[in-house]
């Protein structure tokens, strides 16, 4: 994710992003998906948020990340099962949106991504101009 928009995250749930253990891979390597996913994210985010403004932390976000396609979300700290929830609706959501653009995508077992088709045929316009001589 375009570090503007990891930046914005962090700018509006600075709780979330605080105390963060060095193993942790969201301190190591960031968010690591493609913008289409940033509103899914911003969604869980601000969910998490909400629950540590209300007492219920503390939250730390530990891990982002692209696996099987679809969107992994972690947490440490006060994790109960209305946040486990949310991040496994954010998986579902994710299966269903493209990762790069944030349109209606599906996912593309060939190439282990989820994609709208035009960003689908960019990407197999790439891959051609590519392959040839
Ligand atoms: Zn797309």
């Amino acid at each position: 994710m375009r570090d503007q928009l990891q930046t914005s995250l962090k700018v509006r749930y600075p709780e979330l992003f605080e105390l963060q253990e060095e193993t942790f891979p969201i301190k190591r390597w960031g968010i690591e998906v493609g913008d289409g996913w940033y509103l899914i994210i911003d969604a869980i985010l601000s969910i998490a948020h909400w629950r540590v403004r209300q007492g219920e932390g503390p939250l730390t976000l530990s891990d982002c990340k692209e696996k099987c396609d679809t969107l992994r979300i972690s947490f440490r700290g006060n994790v109960d099962d209305r946040l486990r929830g949310a991040a496994d609706a954010a998986l579902e959501i994710s299966a269903r949106t493209c990762e790069r653009c944030g349109r209606l995508g599906e996912r593309r077992k060939h190439r282990a991504v989820t994609l709208c088709n035009n960003c689908a045929s960019d990407d197999e316009c790439k891959h051609a101009d590519r392959s040839s001589p």
